[in-house]
């Protein structure tokens, strides 16, 4: 059975024989790219070869790049531990033409990988298109033969990628494994959709817009193509699993936090270990790259997956620090491909053990005050903003660890109520600043700070940062 390390190979190495430049992953901090808020895509280190700013010695390139979606508009922290397919943290293998090869050569690319060198069952496969791309539809029925009903037209914006609000974009067309009847789901475009048959594992995206803030958008010169695969996603497939979470790489760091905590890595605290294995990824790796946790921007999302970890720990039972002592079940894994990782390694099991640390007693006396809160509540009520705002302002829980907490509750928390009960603390650090005497500065940086605070990748964790600890 090939690991994921073998796996990730075989993809370089299929691109390489294919003449493509092997290009190392960036880092998940985007360079110059105030837009981005982590690298989400394989797309992002090349953004400027697409739009013909920038040229290289190369026009085909394929990479092994480690991709965060925590924040903006691709979020998958919500997800993890509750569908088989999302990571926070997960490494996605593309190939890219820069104005080299277009459709007619990135489709047979793809099949050939899958069905020749990965040996995936044709039968198994279907795809979608973007709606209009009647080329698309004749590429793959000649390349693959694939049936009308197994090429799906889909209208929306699920075939038409975009990194972010601005940037490189276009039609794709996406690959998608169908696990069998006895999985729940339905196809893509049907309203079953969100379960774990049918699972997408490549997509391929025809680059040739450009996406301007104001909405407007832009033909490019060149025609490109941007691909990206979850290595997780292939590697279940090609080890016999239908979940991400079994692969051998997500089950080393699952068997880790199982032993650390002495419970069964498969038993009631199942979904936690899947949380702590998916969550270790994302904090050491940003970590590695040179993310510290802190109240502000990028700093404070590693900051609430670090919290939202360590609730999950708690819950497995876990009195000591427990994060750190699995970082070195990550650095056997994933060390090799990744020496960064391997070259960071103290610095992530300190930084753990501190955050931890630090965090144990207030989130001990947090969980105390929500169960009392919640015992006040009637069937199906929200929590109250005011409460949620407490445990933020004074435990340290961010609003996204105390939904999370309620969610197995199967409870929500009153949002507006949460905003509200914010607002109003600044409003109150706003006078007492005013009255400090140093009114003509304060206004001037709170106005600033309204103006360009809320942008759609920073702002929003930025602003509910302030009052943490
Ligand atoms: P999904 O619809 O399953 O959320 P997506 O359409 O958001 O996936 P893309 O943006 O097209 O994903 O990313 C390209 C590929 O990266 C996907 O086909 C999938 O294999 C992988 N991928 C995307 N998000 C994740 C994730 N959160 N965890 C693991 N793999 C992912
Ligand atoms: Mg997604
Ligand atoms: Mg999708
Ligand atoms: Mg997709």
């Amino acid at each position: 059975m090939p690991s994921l390390n073998d796996i990730r190979s075989t993809f370089l190495d299929y691109f390489k024989r294919n003449d493509h430049r092997i290009v190392d992953s960036s880092p998940l901090v985007p360079r110059n790219d105030p837009t981005l808020m982590f690298t989400n895509s394989g797309m992002v280190q090349f953004k400027n070869l697409f739009t013909g700013v920038e040229t290289r010695d190369y026009t085909r390139a394929s990479t092994s790049q480690k991709c965060v979606r925590a924040g903006g508009k691709h979020n998958d922290l919500d997800n993890v531990g509750y569908t088989a397919r999302h990571h926070t943290f997960f490494e996605m293998l593309g190939n890219f033409s820069f104005g080299d090869y277009f459709k007619d050569q990135a489709i047979p690319y793809a099949w050939e990988l899958l069905t020749k060198d990965f040996g995936l069952n044709k039968e198994r496969l279907l795809v979608t298109i973007y709606h209009t791309d009647d080329e698309a539809a004749a590429i793959w029925k000649k390349v693959a033969g694939l049936p009308d009903e197994r090429i799906i037209r889909i209208p929306t914006d699920d075939n038409f990628w975009r990194m972010g609000p601005t940037g490189p974009c276009g039609p794709c067309t996406e690959i998608f494994y169908d696990h069998g009847p006895s999985i729940w789901g339905g196809p893509p475009g049907s309203a079953e959709e969100d379960g774990d048959r049918f699972i997408e594992i490549w997509n391929l995206v025809f680059m040739q817009n450009e996406q301007f803030e104001d909405g407007s958008m832009r033909a490019l010169d060149m025609q490109s193509i941007d691909t990206g695969m979850g290595l997780e996603r292939i590697g279940a497939l090609l080890q016999g699993k239908h979940d991400n979470y079994d692969t051998d790489l997500m089950r080393s760091l699952i068997e880790a936090s199982a032993h650390g905590t002495s419970t069964d890595p498969d038993g009631s605290g199942k979904i936690h270990h899947r949380v702590i294995a998916d969550h270790l990824r994302s904090i050491s790796f940003l970590i590695a790259d040179g993310v510290m946790p802190s109240n502000e921007g990028r700093g404070y999302v590693l900051r609430r997956i670090m919290r939202r970890a360590m609730r999950h720990a708690h819950l497995l039972g876990a009195n000591d620090p427990l994060m750190h002592r699995i970082v070195p079940a990550l650095v056997r894994q994933m060390g090799a491909a990744y020496p960064e990782l391997t070259r960071a390694q103290a610095l992530i099991e300190e930084t753990l053990k501190l955050e931890e640390t630090r965090f144990k007693q207030t989130l001990d006396r947090g969980l105390r005050l929500l169960d009392d809160e919640l015992s006040k509540l009637g069937e199906g009520q929200p929590l109250p903003g005011a409460a949620a705002f407490k445990l933020y302002d004074t435990y340290g829980f961010p609003l996204d660890l105390t939904q999370d907490a309620l969610r197995e509750k199967g409870r929500a928390v009153d949002v507006k109520g949460f905003d509200h009960a914010m607002a109003e603390q600044k409003a109150k650090a706003r006078a007492a600043w005013a009255g400090s005497g140093e009114t003509k500065d304060a206004a001037i940086w709170f106005d600033l700070a309204e103006k360009h605070g809320v942008t759609e990748f920073l702002g929003y964790d930025t602003e509910t940062a302030e009052g943490q600890i």
